[in-house]
């Protein structure tokens, strides 16, 4: 089974996703995960991002779809995977498509946890408070509310995307945890 989760920053799709590939035998892929790690490595792929990320924009394309083609791969992911952050934008999304096509393999579903910016922008300044001089250089305000922009000028473009396509679940992430992660496995019939 192969996965997206969609949402903006703050919503709780890492938590989530975390949450399901535990009860699913399913690998978790998380671009923001492996560009922090090779942030900390001091790797070339962590010299691009680095900067970039602490501003709260986008990594390139071709940087994220390579680790993606790579990562997707190895053996673990041989039973499913869910998508964490990747795609971010519709030439990501289409680049996807081809890895997938090319692998004669394809997507099952796109999960969107649906949130209000309100409650976003709130969440953001608890983050931003809770984890100052924290490990993400971009959990501070101003780079938590780029990162919201960054969601709706070049992500959310992937609902009406996926929607074409009759991929589309979406769910109200503003719930408890637990309703949350119970309404993602009914709408997935996980
Ligand atoms: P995340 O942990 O998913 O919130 O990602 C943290 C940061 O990593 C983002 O703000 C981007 O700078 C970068 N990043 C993560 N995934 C991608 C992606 N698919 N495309 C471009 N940049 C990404």
């Amino acid at each position: 089974m192969k996965l997206i989760f969609l949402g903006p920053p703050g919503a709780g799709k890492g938590t989530q996703a975390e949450r399901i590939q535990k009860a699913h035998g399913l690998v978790q892929l998380s671009t923001g995960d492996m560009l922090r790690a090779a942030v900390k490595a001091g790797t070339e792929v962590g010299k691009v991002a680095e900067k970039l990320m602490a501003d709260g924009q986008l990594v390139p394309d071709e940087v994220v779809v390579g680790i993606i083609a790579d990562r997707s791969q190895e053996a673990d992911c041989a039973n499913g995977y869910i998508l964490d952050g990747f795609p971010r934008n519709v030439a990501q999304a289409e680049a996807l498509d081809k890895m997938l096509a090319a692998r004669g393999e394809s997507l099952d579903s796109v999960l969107e946890l649906k949130v209000d910016d309100k409650i976003l922008l709130a969440r953001i300044e608890t983050r931003a408070a809770e984890t100052e001089g924290g490990p993400r250089a971009d959990d501070n305000a101003d780079a938590l509310k780029k990162r919201l922009d960054v969601y709706h000028a070049q992500t959310a473009p992937l609902v009406d995307y996926y929607t074409g396509k009759g991929l589309l679940k979406s769910v109200d992430g503003m719930k408890s945890m637990d309703e949350v992660t119970a309404d993602i496995e009914a709408v997935l019939a996980l």
